[in-house]
């Protein structure tokens, strides 16, 4: 697929299939907003940086250091809601948060692929693969070339 990919919308509320407490809540965005990447990438997990904006006409609960660009792990995948033909992009942002942002608007950059979607058959051993996924998303971010998409024009840049 041609990384980099770039997301936009609103985070919507998902059916909550325990991504808390797995300790790994993912943002959804709406099926209009993964387009993009839909079309031309295949199911798994992803790497890149996302960030939450702010809306200007309200106060919300976030701090300067939530609204910065941040890495995050994406996970692209047939909803089983939807018997399955419908994708869902459920990005996880590795930063803790002291709020939810639901409503806000979500930029994301995807930058690459981590690995294939797999049924566990342990929530241990899905655990285990969503910390080593973490690990390999901030291993390849830390590479110089790809520090410099923090630095996007997608992204609103102080
Ligand atoms: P849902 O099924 O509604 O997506 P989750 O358990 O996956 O529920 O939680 C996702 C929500 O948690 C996000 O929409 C966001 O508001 C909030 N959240 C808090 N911290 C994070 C984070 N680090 N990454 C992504 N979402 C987060
Ligand atoms: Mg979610």
């Amino acid at each position: 697929p041609p990384f980099p990919i770039l997301l936009v919308g609103p985070v919507q509320k998902g059916f909550g299939r325990g991504g808390k407490q797995l300790g790994c809540p993912t943002a959804n965005l709406p099926d209009e907003s993964i387009t993009p990447i839909s079309t031309v990438a295949k199911t798994g997990v992803y790497y890149g940086y996302a960030q939450i904006i702010p809306p200007k006409d309200r106060d919300t609960q976030l701090r300067p250091e939530d609204i910065k660009v941040l890495p995050m792990v994406m996970s692209l995948g047939w909803n089983p809601f939807y018997k399955n033909k419908q994708l869902t992009a459920e990005i996880h942002i590795l930063h803790d948060f002291q709020s939810d942002f639901y409503g806000l608007e979500l930029r994301a950059v995807v930058l690459g692929y981590i690995r294939p979607e797999l049924d566990y058959t342990s929530r241990e051993a899905l655990i285990d693969d969503i910390n080593t996924d973490k690990r390999v998303a901030l291993n390849s971010l830390d590479r110089s070339g790809y520090q410099a998409f923090a630095r996007d024009a997608h992204f609103d840049l102080q």
